[in-house]
């Protein structure tokens, strides 16, 4: 029996079985319907990619994993290679993991271990945002906010170790005037919170928070699983305001295979760097720098960069706001439109249920949650699909439960 993510497995919808996929398409026995969420946020090339599906078939034709412990490989130097040249600044360092949590946990290990290794033993808070969503693993949950993990809150009582703030700044320079002699680092999701309810912010909350951070010694932490690689209308958030560690996951295969990676910059390295060997990073992760994982990603930042990809962004984010800018209907709260993303949100969840059902009889996958309805679609789409899925958005405030 499979056991399937966040779901109460005792009043489920049986889900939709996928024997096929191509393009932005799903296909099921019952016919086909564009995924405009992207395989959770991951799938920016579309299904079926012959570059990306020839790098991993000659990849695995060669080998396709071994340790690096002890072990190197081409694919994962040539990906580490890539991502110095392509990310921006100093973050140069990549240490590679099997998922987006699992890179969080080693961004945050790697903020307490840098001041551990200085012998600044006060610094064990972290800072972090009220709605964050930083992963499903323990650690990740107790930085996250995101209000299904507040089990956790239940459970332990308060967290000792963890800060919130709204992102504003006041609270921001409050929250450091306060705490900076025990912060190790403040972790965000820059400018766009996914998975605690596709929240949007601006830009000088997070140069404010570089300032603080520099002027206090924490270190920055972005959590770009979410939003690298195009998703905000930027390529990182990390090319306008360059934290200390990057966290990236989900696209960074392309959506082929779980990888991810933290990225550190000059400074954090160099704390680590030594002759002690009580200062290495103690992290290491069995399928980290798969030789299939590696392949892949590195076809997949070549597509990104060859075929224009932040042009074909800039164009979704385009159509969107010409189908979607203004939009009302009773229910509807608030359309927050940023690059890649549109999110329209209700003022009460039950207001979108049944709405994937409805969804999919128009022929477009969707999975609402809390408030949210929401698209982040795969880059490749075209505009009559990008226009498929937007209508459909709006349908259901119009023709609520009506078959199509
Ligand atoms: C999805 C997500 C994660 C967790 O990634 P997994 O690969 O699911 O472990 C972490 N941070 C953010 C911002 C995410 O959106």
């Amino acid at each position: 029996m499979i056991w399937y993510p966040y779901q109460q497995m005792k009043t489920m919808k049986e889900p939709y079985k996928i024997i096929d996929a191509e393009g932005v398409w799903l296909k099921t026995p019952e016919g086909e319907m564009i995924d405009s969420i992207s395989s959770w946020w991951s799938v920016i090339h579309g299904y079926k990619h012959p570059v990306l599906t020839r790098a991993i078939k000659d990849q695995a034709d060669n080998f396709s994993h071994v340790m690096l412990g002890g072990l190197t490989h081409e694919p994962v130097q040539k990906l580490s290679d890539k991502l110095r040249e392509f990310l921006p600044g100093d973050l140069d360092y990549s240490f590679f993991s099997d998922s987006g949590s699992v890179a969080v946990e080693v961004a945050l290990k790697m903020a307490l271990q840098y001041y551990v290794n200085r012998g600044e033993m006060k610094r064990i808070k972290v800072l972090s945002l009220t709605h964050a969503y930083h992963g499903d693993t323990f650690k990740t949950m107790e930085v996250g906010d995101d209000e299904d993990y507040h089990f956790i809150l239940e459970a332990y009582g308060e967290k000792k170790n963890v800060i919130h703030i709204p992102t504003e700044i006041p609270a921001l320079e409050e929250a450091f005037e306060k705490y900076h002699e025990e912060l190790n680092c403040f972790i965000v999701e820059p400018l766009l919170q996914g998975a605690g309810g596709m929240r949007m912010y601006d830009l000088s909350f997070l140069i404010r928070a570089r300032q603080l951070c520099d002027q206090y010694g924490v270190l920055l932490i972005f959590d770009e699983v979410a939003t690298g690689f195009g998703r905000t209308g930027n390529r990182f958030v990390a090319d306008l305001v360059l934290p200390d560690i990057l966290v990236l996951g989900k696209a960074l295969t392309g959506g082929y295979i779980g990888h991810a990676v933290t990225v550190a910059n000059h400074k954090v390295y160099d704390g680590f760097y030594s002759d002690d060997p009580a200062k290495a990073l103690m992290h290491g992760p069995t399928f980290m720098g798969n030789a299939l994982a590696c392949s892949v990603a590195l076809k997949s930042i070549e597509l990104f960069e060859q075929e224009d990809y932040m042009a074909k962004i800039r164009r979704i984010e385009a159509l969107t706001r010409r189908e979607m800018e203004g939009f009302t209907a009773p229910g509807v709260k608030e359309v927050r439109i940023m690059g890649g993303c549109v999110c329209v949100e209700v003022r009460d969840a039950g207001i979108l249920e049944g709405y994937q059902q409805f969804a999919r009889k128009r022929g477009v996958f969707s999975r609402p949650f809390l408030n949210c309805m929401y698209a982040m679609v795969p880059y490749i789409i075209s505009e009559e699909e990008l226009v498929r899925v937007l209508t459909t958005m709006k349908a259901w405030f119009s023709g609520r439960g009506q078959e199509p």
